[in-house]
């Protein structure tokens, strides 16, 4: 049986290349205080309880000089070809911006099980932070911090509950 995959999406610089690292236990993307620094393709394994999964960081993916939009549905199109279940990230501290709102939407008519992770989330005050998400209509948003690694525990719990058995 061949492995799922799961593919990261989401804007610059909200901690995708962060979590990829964590998700694959390697340091294989190059996380950068600059928007739009992970320039290589990355594609990586990861393991959780069970289940041993692809993982594609989406953000890695060179698209060329498309505005922001352009970029992330290009990026998106790619995890909804190529994913079986879609980590959608956003940012805490940002809130939901339009670009997110787009994605959302673009995401929601793939039909793709997505799970909505909030990074950034870096200690228990900031969860109030978490609730303006659900107007993504992506479902539960959870909460996670590359930092310290709360909430990676629950989060691929929730993306492997979407594996077929
Ligand atoms: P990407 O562009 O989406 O791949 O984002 P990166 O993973 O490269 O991270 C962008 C910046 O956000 C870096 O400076 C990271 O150190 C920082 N960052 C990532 N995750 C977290 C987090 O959970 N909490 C905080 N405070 N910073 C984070
Ligand atoms: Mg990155």
């Amino acid at each position: 049986m061949s492995k799922p995959t799961l593919a990261i999406v989401g804007r610059p610089n909200v901690g995708k290349s962060t979590i990829f690292n964590r998700i694959v236990g390697e340091r294989l993307a190059i996380v950068e205080d600059k928007p739009g620094v992970t320039r290589d393709r990355l594609y990586g394994s990861g393991e959780w309880l069970n289940s041993v999964f692809n993982v594609i960081d989406t953000g890695g993916i060179e698209i060329g000089d498309e505005p922001l939009l352009e970029q992330m549905r290009a990026q998106a199109e790619i995890a909804i070809d190529e994913a079986d279940v879609i980590l959608f990230i956003v940012d805490g501290k940002d809130g939901v911006t339009h670009a997110d709102e787009e994605v959302a939407r673009f995401l929601q008519r793939s039909k793709k099980p997505v799970v909505l992770g909030v990074k950034k989330i870096d200690n228990y005050k900031q969860r109030d932070e978490l609730y303006e998400f659900y107007s993504l209509g992506i479902g539960d948003p959870i909460g996670i911090s590359g930092a310290h690694g709360l909430g990676i525990g629950d989060l691929l719990d929730a993306v492997i509950a979407h594996f077929s058995p």
